[in-house]
């Protein structure tokens, strides 16, 4: 069994390996350990129960309708206001234009704009939904649902309904920030606080609409702070298991003068694994890359996370406040960071759902040995897809990722017996899917 150096990770172990619940201080306890190898392997070897050697990435667009907006967080080098020179309002033709390429997702959050009116946000799904209607749209923060609401005068399953009309199927993490009045007070007082983020989501989730969640960190918040915020989605999801993904964000300072630098990668990695620990009843961790940065996300793969977002495109946000990773990344460049970091990479779509697998190089399944095409395609696994649509009928993508798990430990047995070569029944292929596949590579 695992130890420790530090007594206090070691309670944590003996609590994992009792299968008991970990709290506050328990969470506590990780973030301040020196024992971060440790941590990272007690993390790692969750993550490996749930999803196996698999990282998962989405081929996305992100699109930011506009920077306008009427809040003005102190946190935030994103938005502008009217007049402002860098000020923006993307038209319509160039949504289209931005999301017309084959991909699985379209990720749309941006700025509450004083003279827009909700319509205007609706007819951006629209927009989306007519340019691609294969793409699963993840559109809105709780705090631009919470915006629209008070601008129509109607309630939020209102807004809702009518965003779903046009095509949205699932919600973003973003606008959580942290959950404590005192740092709200300090960073955001003008944004609504964390019972109504937590409200939002809850008829979100009671609608069937899967969403994520998200903390800011690495500002003003204390670590009692950060697993407070933990220990509330916790308690969330519980009651609604609607939650897919947990996103830790890296602050980037920028031009906020709010502290001098980001938190380090130990800090990044520390709060990954505790995340990963803590939140026992999410599916999935994700290292946002462009605001951790490559290596650093790349680690975190080790530290107990299983997604890197994806491809994204244009990345408008973080960049804003000086975010140093690249602003889009290729198929190819996803698929060898997780590559480099010892893991299996499976493209997603937004709802988990497994698009395909990436067999290791070497194995005679290998696409690009047998396509000679640069090896980014994935290939499904025979059946899995289908499969997991049967068994996905609410939407419940927990279900399909254990079917990769084991259909990866199978794999890997395979492949370890066989040294890298697989055998080719063991895996993959319909010609219907393999056509999907190709067709879905930028
Ligand atoms: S964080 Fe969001 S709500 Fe706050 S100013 Fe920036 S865009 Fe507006």
């Amino acid at each position: 069994m695992q130890t420790s150096t530090d007594p206090r990770l070691q309670r944590v172990i003996d609590k994992q390996a009792a299968g008991d619940r970990l709290d506050a201080a328990d969470g506590l306890a990780m973030l301040e350990t020196h024992d971060v190898v440790g941590l990272g392997r007690l993390a790692n070897a969750d993550k490996e129960r749930r999803t196996g050697p698999f990282v998962a990435f989405v081929l996305n667009r992100q699109v930011n309708p506009t920077n306008v907006c009427v809040l003005s967080c102190r946190f935030c080098d994103f938005a502008t206001k009217v007049g402002d020179d860098n000020a923006y309002e993307m038209t319509l033709e160039k949504i289209r234009q931005r999301v017309s390429e084959p991909i699985r997702e379209v990720h749309v959050v941006g700025g509450m704009h004083p003279d827009w009116r909700f319509e205007r946000y609706v007819e951006v799904l629209e927009a989306i939904r007519e340019a691609n209607p294969t793409a699963q749209i993840k559109a809105y923060t709780a705090v631009e649902i919470d915006f629209f609401a008070h601008l129509e005068k109607i309630s939020v399953d209102e807004v809702f309904e009518r965003l779903e009309a046009a095509g949205m199927q699932a919600m973003p993490g973003g606008g959580a920030e942290v959950f404590s009045e005192r740092v709200r007070e300090i960073m955001y007082k003008e944004k609504m606080g964390h019972e109504r983020w937590l409200e939002i989501h809850e008829i979100a989730h009671r609608r069937g609409l899967r969403t994520n969640a998200t903390l800011l960190y690495g500002h003003v918040e204390t670590y009692e702070e950060r697993v407070n915020h933990l220990l509330m989605l916790r308690e969330m999801q519980d009651r609604t298991g609607g939650f897919l993904s947990f996103i830790p964000l890296a602050f980037q300072p920028g031009y906020t003068n709010i502290v001098s630098r980001q938190a380090s990668a130990i800090e990044d990695l520390r709060t990954i694994a505790t995340s990963r620990l803590m939140l026992d009843n999410f599916p999935h961790i994700k290292a946002y890359w462009v605001m951790l940065g490559e290596e650093t996300a790349s680690m975190a793969l080790q530290w107990g996370a299983d997604d890197l977002d994806g491809t994204i495109g244009e990345e408008l946000i973080a960049h804003a406040a000086l975010a140093s990773s690249p602003a889009g990344m290729t198929t190819h460049k996803l698929v060898k960071l997780i590559r480099e970091a010892g893991r299996l990479p499976v493209q997603r779509d937004a709802l988990y759902n497994v698009v395909g697998v990436y067999p290791a190089p070497g194995s005679d399944t290998h696409w690009a040995q047998r396509h000679g095409d640069g090896g980014v395609d994935p290939v499904p696994m025979r059946g899995l897809l289908a499969e997991a649509k049967a068994l996905d009928v609410e939407g419940h993508g927990v279900k399909t990722w254990e079917m990769v798990t084991d259909a990866g430990r199978e794999v890997r047995e395979l492949a370890q017996k066989a040294a890298t070569e697989i055998p080719a029944e063991a895996v993959w292929l319909t010609e219907e899917l393999q056509q999907e596949s190709a067709e879905n590579v930028v």
